[in-house]
């Protein structure tokens, strides 16, 4: 008979998970994640000690359908997080950032343009209620078991801190209320009626409604 003493048994920890990695203040662990599960963390390496916490760094890919107007963020961007999880009576808190770009257009040139947006996220997620308890009221926020999916406050908080007029700089002119123009090329001697450049002359002659017609 094999005597198959297993007193080894196979490490079923989480992937990354090093076993030290619960310790308060341990430092944070990089992780990369693709897929659809970017914005999701598994909160079991937490545990539900209130007081515990953990931090995790991820670059995730941004979900689609985030913006609005005139600037979103790209779907499949990168967005880093930097976050803190930390295990409270009712559930996890989570606090930290997430750093997404964006791209738009300038909303005084029509330019496009790139930029960045940082966001703080400060949210608890509870675990769920008791069956009988109350059904908490909408602003809530859950955890599903034991993961956590940032994606609905991440969507909140960027949506709140799209700026609503992007500026490719902080001081484009913008575009000539008369030609359209744009002010920035066209230098700050631009203008129509009485200051015509002498450049400009004979093209002043001419109806300037015609000429933007074409
Ligand atoms: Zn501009
Ligand atoms: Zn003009």
């Amino acid at each position: 008979m094999m005597s198959k003493e297993n007193g080894n048994p196979v490490a079923r920890g989480v992937p990354g998970a090093h076993g030290e990695g619960s310790e308060p203040g341990s430092k944070p662990r990089k992780s990369h994640v693709r897929g659809s599960g970017d914005f999701v963390f598994d909160m079991r390496p937490l545990g539900k000690r209130p007081g515990e916490f953990r931090d995790e760094r991820r670059t995730a890919l941004a979900p689609d359908g985030l913006g609005s107007g005139l600037v979103l963020v790209p779907s499949g961007a990168d967005v880093a997080l930097d976050l803190r999880f930390e295990a409270v009576s009712e559930g996890v808190l989570v606090t930290g950032s997430a750093l997404a770009p964006l791209s738009g257009e300038c909303a005084r040139c029509l330019d496009p343009l790139t930029t960045e947006t940082e966001v703080g996220i400060q949210e608890l997620y509870r675990y769920l209620p008791d069956p009988g308890e109350d059904e908490a009221d909408g602003e809530e926020r859950f955890l599903d078991g034991d993961h956590l999916d940032l994606e609905p406050a991440f969507r909140d908080a960027v949506v709140l801190a799209l700026p609503l007029s992007p500026l490719c700089s902080e001081d484009c002119p913008g575009l000539c209320a008369e030609c359209g123009a744009k002010l920035a090329d066209v230098g700050p001697d631009h203008g129509h009626g009485g200051k015509v450049d002498p450049r400009w002359g004979p093209l002043a002659q001419l109806d300037i409604h015609d000429r933007v017609e074409d």
